[in-house]
């Protein structure tokens, strides 16, 4: 899990956790973090609502 420890977890949507974390420069990052074992997926987007609009499309890996 690429879970870090500044990661503030806000909502969940599915299998995909949304949080905030601070990028190096001290800007908010919003970052969809798939917690399901076999997937791994995660992925940082600038807005809360681009996040979650990628939580909602995100489909696991099947295979
Ligand atoms: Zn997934």
């Amino acid at each position: 899990m690429p879970m870090r420890d500044f990661f503030h977890s806000v909502m969940q949507i599915g299998p995909v956790q949304i949080g905030t974390h601070r990028d190096r420069h001290g800007q908010t990052k919003h970052a969809a973090v798939c917690t399901s074992n076999d997937c791994g997926w995660s992925a940082d987007y600038s807005s809360q609502s681009a996040a979650q609009l990628a939580a909602r499309t995100h489909r696991c890996r099947v295979r």
